[in-house]
């Protein structure tokens, strides 16, 4: 892209802002990646408006991140805009939370206890922005964030900003509509709880301790690889990929400074310098696998962010 050529129609405070050639594995919790040719933070609607619309004028391509928590980024980088949504306004109505989708999801959880408001602490350490999370519909403990959604403001790809209920976004097993129809997400309402404080500040700290237990906490990671399949019979539960993987043997495998990571056979570390061709090739090698051993074919939960996929 032509980075000059974006900054000079920027105004000027925007322009100081925007970072040419930041690295993404900075901003992705593998820290696996190469240069983006420009990050633009969104601290408020306008600023993602004005960032996307000159994008599509130029013909630039451009790749929404929130906390990086699910992304592993090419070695070469993106030769594009990464508008990375910031905003982070945070407004209470009674039970109903007006949340920026900028904000820290975890963080948010924190401070939605704090106001008195349960619910989400099933979701207590997710990494990750609230937008991330609602693109994601991000989920454990058998529950989702888009239990909880009342409506948002989004910003759709030909510039217009609307809020829309929960039905545009189609929410299923971690996945809605937006992967294609490439809304940005700005702001959620989420319809919180007043239920048992106490039980849900204690819920909110076995849930961290639980992944304290059972997450890598040491080592860059992006979380579990491989969707979960579906279950076997209506009624039942979703058969976890891990289980597959760990029948399959991956546990000791690993490509350069990619591995398995040894508690969870699901989730890929970076114990150094990581490529993401040792990333793919690794995850290729678990995906084979257990195709091998049991003729299923996983499906990558973790996005791939390339001048090929962006
Ligand atoms: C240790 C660890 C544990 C994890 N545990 C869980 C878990 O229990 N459950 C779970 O569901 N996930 C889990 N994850 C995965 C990840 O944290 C979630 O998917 C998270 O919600 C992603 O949010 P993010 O802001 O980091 O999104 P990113 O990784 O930045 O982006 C993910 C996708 O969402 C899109 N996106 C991000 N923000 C927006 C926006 N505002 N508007 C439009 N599109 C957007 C991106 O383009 C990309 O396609 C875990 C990850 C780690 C590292």
């Amino acid at each position: 892209m032509d980075v000059q050529q974006y900054l000079k129609a920027l105004p000027p405070a925007e322009r100081d802002m925007v970072q040419p050639g930041a690295r993404l594995r900075e901003l992705t919790t593998l820290r696996v990646g190469g240069p983006a040719a420009l990050v633009c933070p969104a601290h408020n609607p306008e600023q993602a408006s004005r960032f996307q619309s000159l994008a599509r004028a130029q013909d630039i391509p451009l790749f929404v991140l929130g906390g990086g928590s699910n992304i592993l980024a090419d070695d070469r980088g993106f030769d594009g805009v990464v508008l990375k949504v910031e905003c982070d306004r945070l407004l209470q109505d009674d039970n109903i939370l007006t949340a920026g989708a900028g904000l820290d999801f975890d963080h948010l959880i924190a401070r939605s206890l704090d106001l008195g408001l349960t619910g989400l602490e099933f979701a207590s350490g997710i990494p990750g922005t609230l937008g991330g999370a609602i693109v994601g519909n991000a989920g454990c403990y058998g529950h989702e964030i888009g239990e909880f959604l009342v409506d948002a403001v989004i910003l759709r790809p030909d510039g217009q900003i609307e809020t829309v209920g929960p039905e545009e976004f189609g929410f299923r097993y971690r996945e809605t509509d937006l992967r294609e129809t490439g809304h940005v997400v700005l702001e959620a309402r989420l319809r919180m709880q007043r239920g048992d404080l106490p039980t849900a500040i204690a819920s909110r700290a076995e849930k961290i301790a639980d992944r304290r237990r059972k997450h890598p906490v040491d080592l860059p990671s992006a979380g579990s690889w491989f969707r979960n399949l579906p279950a076997p019979a209506p009624g039942q539960r979703r058969q976890a990929a891990g289980h597959f993987l760990e029948q399959a043997g991956v546990q000791k495998m690993h490509e350069g400074d990619a591995h398995v990571f040894t508690k969870h056979a699901n989730m890929i570390v970076n114990a150094g310098q990581a490529s993401s061709a040792d990333v793919l090739a690794l995850a290729a090698r678990m995906k084979k696998a257990v195709a091998d051993k049991f003729d299923l074919k996983l499906i990558e939960e973790v996005r791939y962010l390339s001048d090929a996929t962006g």
